[in-house]
């Protein structure tokens, strides 16, 4: 399977690697290019050699979980290559092979605090995806500070916003893992 990661990725993201030219413009306007170990555009060129070690080098990069899905890369790409679906991708193999980064733990346990929430409640749960991530991290204390002044503005609400129809939501769930196994 891992010769032939180029067919992998364009049956799981519809992303055809070898469209990509090199012309640097999603690296260019990357906002978080510089925090990352391989900009965008260096992702593509190593993803399109087809060389295992670097499909291995990407799956272990930062860039995947630095990348904000903010879309900029796409909307300069001359391709119309959708780099963030393929980082989305990326990132889903580096967890379900174990090979995520380790400087990257508390991205990783927000990403999962987040995805916890929506599929609890459907919406984004503010005062629940933080103690979770609280407790993901042991960073008990930290920004607790500023709860007071969120309270006061409304920006926290104590009881979760539900959506009507979280079966549908729990079922999104149930089958996008399905599709993983
Ligand atoms: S989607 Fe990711 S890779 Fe693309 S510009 Fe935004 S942060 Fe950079
Ligand atoms: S902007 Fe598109 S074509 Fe240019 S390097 Fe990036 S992915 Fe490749």
């Amino acid at each position: 399977m891992k010769a032939d990661f180029k067919h992998d990725i364009l049956k799981s993201t519809g992303v055809h690697v070898d469209k990509c030219y090199q012309c640097g413009k999603c690296s260019a306007g990357c906002p978080l290019a510089e925090e990352m170990d391989y900009p965008p555009s260096y992702v593509m060129r190593m993803l399109q050699t087809g060389n295992p070690e670097f499909r291995e080098k990407v799956i272990r990069s930062f860039t995947i979980w630095v990348c904000l899905s903010c879309e900029t890369c796409y909307a300069r790409c001359p391709m119309s290559i959708e780099i963030p679906r393929l980082m989305d991708y990326m990132r889903e193999l580096s967890l379900s092979e174990k090979k995520t980064n380790p400087k990257a733990r508390e991205i990783i346990s927000f990403h999962k605090s987040f995805l916890d929430s929506i599929e609890k409640t459907g919406r984004l749960y503010e005062i629940g995806l933080l103690a979770d991530y609280k407790v993901r991290t042991l960073k008990l204390m930290q920004d607790v500070q500023l709860a007071p002044a969120m309270f006061r503005r409304g920006k926290l609400n104590i009881v979760p916003e539900l959506i009507r129809d979280r079966k549908r939501m729990s079922s999104i769930f149930s089958k996008t893992l399905k599709k993983k196994k």
